[in-house]
């Protein structure tokens, strides 16, 4: 039996691009910050990888840099706590969020609420960035706005261009952060289109591998000094991020974005149809599909199973070789129901009873086909709560 893995908004298999890169870039074991032949060799293999990032992000020449990561968490410290450490602005207090960011961005506002930022939090109920409440927020206090383009649970897409585009206008000195990990080549975006000084990418969500990730900083933030490294030492990634690069995951992480750039649209068509097949077929099995009322990406579809725990049948179907989610793949680390979904509208109990499917391009209409026959039998054994 093949093992069938529909958990691609918690990581992905490595695409063929990057395991060919990964090949080819072990052979590289210099240092980038050698001054000799064998540390250039490693460094053009960064340099390749940075230009790929950017072109993929769009970023025309001298408008920003990209710094290359860990992963997406640590770029988000890097942006969220960077800018804290730069910050001149006495009067700048406030921090603008969403309700439903994932842990990364929360956790470390929880950490900077204690440093005295007051956190305004605004609602995303079903999907949708409430738009009132963001006016209601705006204050001459602001000191900065992190909102995520995709919601890693539902896969609500929420309108960060409308939002930062406001912020900028009512106050030109916020700082705008995009958590866009879920979003990155899924959707078509650049910082000038989204008004974002700071963008989080991550590489094993697109088929790189584990262990790299990236922050876009806008060339005004890095003039103006607005944000400061994070990590400090030998100097790395210029001065912004310290530590050996990891060559290896980076150079992998340039070739799965340039493998997928030309093929965004056929990629996306490809998921799109197997969304809507998998909507026709889930529709007609006793689940509830929590699909956000404004936009989404057809990857993520989050469902509600009637009274049965989402990790029984998370159990149920791993047994059967299908591989989903019980909420992201951090928070099923905790006893607490999912923020995102409470967010969404959720009750607690919902929250406990919903699944994860994500899909990728390597997914096949089989898949869902067995997904849903696993379901069914499931719906039908597994133990309903109160
Ligand atoms: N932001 C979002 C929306 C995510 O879904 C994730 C991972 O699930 C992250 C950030 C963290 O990325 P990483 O696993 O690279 O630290």
């Amino acid at each position: 039996m093949r093992d069938i893995y529909m958990d691609n908004s918690a990581t992905t298999p490595l695409s063929k691009a990057a395991k060919d890169k990964i090949s080819e870039a072990v052979e590289v074991f210099g240092n980038p910050s050698s001054l000799h032949s064998a540390g250039q060799a490693a460094q053009k293999l960064v340099d390749e990888a940075r230009a790929r990032l950017l072109s993929a992000l769009g970023v025309r020449q001298r408008q920003g840099s990209f710094v290359f990561t860990s992963c997406g968490t640590e770029a988000t410290s890097f942006a969220l706590f960077g800018c804290a450490y730069a910050k001149t602005r006495r009067d700048a207090t406030r921090i603008l969020t969403t309700d439903s960011e994932h842990p990364s961005v929360a956790r470390a506002l929880d950490r900077l609420s204690l440093d005295g930022f007051e956190i305004v939090k605004i609602p995303t109920k079903n999907g949708v960035l409430d738009k009132e409440a963001l006016k209601k927020a705006l204050d001459k206090k602001i000191f900065l706005a992190t909102f995520m383009l995709v919601n890693n649970e539902t896969g609500a897409i929420y309108d960060v261009a409308g939002a930062f585009a406001e912020i900028k206008r009512a106050y030109p000195n916020a700082i705008t952060h995009c958590d866009a990990v879920q979003g990155f080549m899924k959707l078509p975006f650049t910082p000038t289109a989204l008004h974002a000084d700071l963008i989080t990418v991550s590489g094993h969500k697109l088929h790189a591998p584990k262990g790299v990730g990236g922050l876009y900083i806008s060339a005004e933030m890095l003039k103006a000094k607005k944000i400061v490294p994070f990590l400090v030492g030998g100097g790395q990634e210029s001065g912004m991020r310290s530590g050996t690069e990891n060559v290896i995951g980076i150079s992998a992480f340039g070739a799965a974005v340039n493998d997928i750039m030309g093929r965004r649209a056929e990629i996306s068509k490809k998921i799109s149809k197997l969304r809507e097949y998998a909507e026709e077929k889930l529709s007609k099995i006793d689940v509830r599909i929590n699909r956000p009322s404004g936009e989404y990406l057809p990857s993520i579809i989050n469902i509600t199973l009637p009274s049965i725990k989402s990790e029984t049948m998370l159990h149920h179907l791993s047994a059967d070789g299908i591989y989903v989610s019980s909420g992201s793949a951090c928070s099923s680390h905790s006893a607490h129901p999912s923020e995102s979904l409470i967010a969404f509208g959720l009750t607690p109990k919902e929250a406990d009873c919903s699944l994860r499917i994500s899909l990728s391009e390597y997914n096949e209409k089989e898949d869902i086909d067995a997904l849903v026959a696993s379901l069914s039998v499931g719906l039908e054994r597994l133990v309903r709560i109160r």
